[in-house]
């Protein structure tokens, strides 16, 4: 099947933005100077970004001009640009340079074949400095866009050169100034040329992953003890769901963790039994509002700390968030405000998102972060049975989900997906139309954790057999 090249490369865009800018592009924008680009590219051909930055600023400090370039002995430049990889060829294309350049009239030039007779400079590096000093219509194909483009199978091709041709047949044109930084920093991060981290690559999904072989993941040996059972599930009532035989449902669910969401009530409105479950510490969070919002945790194992809020007034008088500290994580139960009807409350919901985001991420500078509960946003299509008819609806409307995107591309895992890529899978339906049992639904609830956890995640589910609301539970097995 065809990728969506333009779905790809934002994708791939919003993975790399916190990766280091190529160092060719740093020195472009800085200096705005064609002269240094081509110096800096010559020089960055197989070498490392942070050597050729050293390198390059050392020389541009003895020879920012083609004529002080052409006062320097060979000797010196060797001695400059070392350790550059070929340095001593390198050295000696720098020290022919301005002889090229006087045809020119000490210019650089900017047509492809003018750079081409330059010494040193071969297809990328003229492509890389047409691109970067002077912003023309160029493809500059690195061994990784060559390598990638192949993988994704968008083109079919055995060398850099030929894939430069396919794509300018072929890919948009608004694309040719970034595909080369934004392949070289993924290339580099993530679709690695050996062992490619496709357990934690957000294209997963849709890649060909034409010849690629995955890096493998350690075995861990995990005991029981060490294998802990996280459950989440938003019960759309505590109270309702208790005549329903909720103590029992928690007694075969036997969860180390249990988060509940929507319990639609303040902690004198409960039970004892509701409170003191067997072998659990409850903890709670509820909303000003009487029978309203509210969230739950049910926990074997004592927390060091318990969390109401997120220090943030305007969204705590709801209820909606509770973290509890363990050793060697946090675990945070979310109930994400709901848009509403006519998304009356879809700018709430937004900022309530972006709020709790610079909480978790702030959390996160500390230990693992175990985020669950109902995110109220269907993340993609296949997460919902009719994505087409529901682009206005609240839950899946393009703000909503471009924020999960957001959220998921600044580091977090939706753990459902490491397991399981098919559609149908879902955890909420409405209670008209009998949903259910057509099983027309959405996936809503998630378990996510953050990226550098990912090797703790030993399973993850949806429980869609238990009944009792109109969301059922989703599971998570973590190594503790
Ligand atoms: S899924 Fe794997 S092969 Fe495909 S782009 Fe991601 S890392 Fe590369």
């Amino acid at each position: 099947m065809a990728i969506d090249i333009d779905y790809f490369l934002k994708i791939v865009a919003s993975i790399t933005a916190d990766e280091k800018v190529p160092v060719v592009d740093l020195i472009a924008v800085q200096s705005r100077d064609p002269f240094k680009v081509l110096v800096a590219t010559i020089l960055s051909a197989r070498t490392k970004d942070e050597t050729t930055a050293v390198a390059a600023a050392r020389l541009f400090k003895k020879a920012p001009t083609v004529d002080a370039l052409a006062k320097l002995s060979l000797n010196t430049l060797e001695k400059l640009i070392y350790p550059v990889g070929f340095y001593k060829n390198k050295a000696g294309f720098l020290h022919a340079l301005p002889e090229a350049l006087k045809r020119f009239e000490n210019r650089v030039p900017d047509s492809m074949n003018d750079l081409l007779s330059l010494p040193g400079v071969g297809r990328k590096t003229a492509n890389l400095v047409l691109c970067t000093a002077f912003q023309k219509q160029a493809i500059c194909v690195d061994t990784h866009v060559h390598r990638i483009m192949n993988i994704w199978q968008y083109v079919d091709t055995t060398t850099p050169e030929q894939t430069e041709h396919a794509l300018r047949a072929k890919l948009p044109k608004n694309h040719w100034l970034s595909v080369n930084s934004l392949l070289v920093a993924f290339g580099q991060s993530i679709c690695r040329p050996v062992g490619p981290r496709c357990d934690i690559c957000a294209l997963e999904p849709q890649c060909p992953q034409y010849g690629v072989t995955p890096r493998k993941l350690p075995m861990q040996k995990v005991t029981n003890q060490d294998r802990q059972r996280f459950i989440s599930w938003n019960v759309n009532g505590l109270r309702a769901l208790e005549k329903k035989g909720f103590v029992d449902i928690v007694g075969d669910l036997n969860a180390d963790i249990l988060a509940i969401q929507e319990t639609k009530a303040q902690p004198d409105q409960l039970s004892d039994a509701l409170k003191n479950i067997d072998g659990y510490t409850s903890y709670f969070n509820w909303a000003q509002k009487k029978g309203y919002s509210g969230v739950a945790v049910y926990t074997k194992k004592e927390p060091l700390q318990v969390t109401k809020g997120f220090g943030h007034e305007e969204f705590d008088n709801e209820g909606r968030v509770l973290t509890l500290e363990f050793p060697t994580y946090y675990f945070i139960n979310i109930y994400f405000p709901n848009s509403g009807a006519e998304l009356k409350r879809l700018t709430y919901k937004l900022e309530f998102n972006e709020a709790l985001h610079a909480y978790l991420r702030q959390l996160n500078t500390n230990k693992t972060l175990i985020i669950c509960g109902d995110y109220n946003v269907a993340h993609k299509e296949i997460d919902l049975k009719n994505p087409k008819t529901n682009v206005k609806n609240a839950g899946f409307t393009p703000e909503e989900r471009a924020w999960m995107d957001h959220f998921i591309d600044s580091g977090f895992l939706d753990t459902f997906r490491m397991f399981n890529t098919e559609g149908g899978n879902y955890t909420w339906w409405s209670y008209r139309f009998n949903a259910r049992a057509k099983n027309v639904g959405w996936r809503i609830d998630y378990f996510c954790v953050d990226q550098a956890s990912q090797e703790r995640v030993l399973d993850a589910d949806i429980l869609s057999e238990i009944m009792g609301s109109d969301h059922c539970p989703v599971s998570l097995d973590f190594r503790s």
